[in-house]
């Protein structure tokens, strides 16, 4: 079992042994409020007290869907302090759609927003909450002690479950447990040099593993401070960045900064740090911001069910297009997806993963979590990538998002590579769509910019010369935009239903 040098037996007790200091705010928020360690610890304890007084027993859900506020948070360390597990949902969800997590999860509460309270029914408690802090959630805990009796927890203890983002079939339940979340905190703490006078811009949503537990549990455990913006707005961000050290954010923050004119090194010049992750950063963005500011943007690779697997070096060759070396303590390899026998370098396969940020198994589905391990407990991550000789891992895309072509594998990536660099493109997307004669036909939808004259049949011509015949697009869609998921991932399960027919004759 993972275990961590101070004795501490489980994430809440770290906390509080690396935590923030009580002479100043650990949250500075967009609301004018802020939160001191001692007074966001306080208010997770009267949660926690809240749901104990209530009859919640250790292993018991705390389903939350909130819009973002530190109240959120507040509650996911409720459970660490408490012995209870956090089930953020998204807050996209339709009441229809909460209905079968809540019916999976089977939690002991849900905290859910007021204005969805009426569309919901359920067996579990309710408690209100909304941005600000305004509910009954609050409220009914106000005057509760925050002193809550120590749990019978360690560091195998489950303490969080996340749905999968799946954009094919039903989400599945991700269980993390102190020990996963702890060891991965500390493992980007000394990766990326945290130390107590950071000050992190964080803009993202707390539904999801990383604004939820990258961006917070990183500053969290080194005793730094938060910036905390309940949305992400560029304007916003380049206003805080004079007293910021770093940033964490999705591809998309870094092309909406590079859209605003105030992007520039003196505006970023306070900054030490900008990170990337849970979608490709285009190599593109990586350079044009680095021309602009001078920063070059430090991308990682990670997901729901592990944390964070590599980065890029923070000292050293932060190379553009890939996602950096393993974490410490993390293990990876690259495999024949087929019968999960390591390849050599340089050579497209299945990534698969061990280490102690390795999530437990999918929540009540022991079938599905068989099936994603190998025999001799690897994790198959679903994503396909290479390593270079010198250990730089280059993803190139999801197996389920392979091509095959006449029988042939064609990576996505290789030829997205291809069109993004021809002149006008600003990004695309290929993907594969049942065709008469080939089973799948390689097909890409592309972006232009604005005022850029580019046809079908120049794009097709022109990444023709540089790719053996199955692997080029037979068509090329000209898009006005992607679809993209609220993490900023382009949806190419929606591209492949929406274009299912093209090739239908
Ligand atoms: P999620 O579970 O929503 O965090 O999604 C995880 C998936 O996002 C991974 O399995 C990858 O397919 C993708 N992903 C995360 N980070 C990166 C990155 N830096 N580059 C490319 N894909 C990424």
């Amino acid at each position: 079992m993972w275990h961590d040098a101070t004795g501490a037996n489980n994430v809440a007790e770290l906390a509080l042994l690396r935590g923030g200091r009580p002479d100043r705010p650990l949250f500075d928020c967009d609301d004018g409020r802020t939160f001191t360690f001692t007074q966001f610890w306080d208010m997770a304890g009267r949660f926690a007290a809240l749901f104990l007084k209530h009859g919640a027993k250790p292993g018991d859900r705390i389903a939350v869907q909130v819009d973002k506020s530190v109240e959120a948070l507040g509650l996911f360390w409720a459970c660490a302090r408490s012995g209870l597990v956090y089930l953020p949902l998204n807050t996209a969800y339709t009441p229809a759609e909460l209905a079968y997590f809540l019916g999976d999860a089977d939690p002991f509460a849900l905290i859910i927003a007021p204005a969805k309270r009426d569309k919901i029914t359920t067996p579990a408690k309710v408690w209100t909450l909304d941005d600000v802090g305004a509910g009954s959630l609050c409220a009914e805990s106000a005057t509760l002690d925050s002193h809550i009796p120590a749990p019978q927890s360690d560091w195998n203890t489950l303490l969080a479950i996340l749905y999968t983002s799946g954009t094919t079939g039903r989400s599945k339940g991700a269980m993390l447990s102190h020990g996963n979340l702890a060891s991965n905190a500390l493992a980007l703490i000394e990766a990326w040099q945290f130390t107590a006078r950071d000050r992190l811009i964080h803009a993202l949503p707390v539904y999801h593993t990383h604004g939820l537990f990258v961006a917070t549990n990183t500053v969290l455990l080194s005793g730094g401070q938060m910036l905390f913006r309940r949305k992400f707005d560029a304007e916003d961000v380049l206003r805080q960045m004079p007293r910021a050290t770093c940033l964490m954010g999705v591809p998309t923050f870094y092309t909406r900064l590079l859209q605003h004119e105030g992007l520039t090194k003196e505006a970023t010049a306070h900054m030490r740090l900008f990170v990337s992750g849970s979608a490709p950063l285009l190599a593109e963005t990586h350079n044009d911001f680095r021309a602009r500011t001078g920063h070059a943007i430090l991308e990682r690779y990670g997901m729901t069910e592990t944390s964070m697997n590599t980065s890029n070096p923070y000292e050293g060759d932060r190379r553009a297009g890939t996602v950096g070396k393993p974490l410490p303590h993390v293990d990876l390899r690259i495999t024949n997806p087929t019968n999960h026998k390591p390849l050599k370098s340089e050579t497209d396969g299945m990534i698969e993963l061990k280490g102690p940020n390795i999530f437990q198994g999918y929540w009540r589905n022991p079938q599905k979590t068989k099936e994603e391990f190998t025999g001799d407990g690897w994790f198959i991550t679903g994503d396909l990538g290479r390593i270079s000789k010198d250990g730089y891992l280059t993803i190139s895309g999801r197996a389920k998002d392979l091509v095959i072509s006449g029988g042939f594998n064609v990576y996505p990536k290789e030829v997205e590579l291809l069109i993004d660099a021809l002149p006008g493109v600003v990004e695309s997307a290929v993907f594969g769509l049942p065709h008469p004669d080939f089973g799948e036909a390689v097909t890409a939808a592309l972006v232009l910019e604005k005022g850029a004259m580019l046809t079908e049949l120049q794009v097709i011509s022109s990444v023709k010369p540089s790719l053996a015949a199955f692997k080029c697009p037979k068509r090329v869609l000209i898009l006005p935009e992607l679809p993209r998921n609220a993490m900023g991932k382009v949806q190419k399960a929606q591209l492949r239903q929406t274009y299912s027919s093209l090739y239908q004759v």
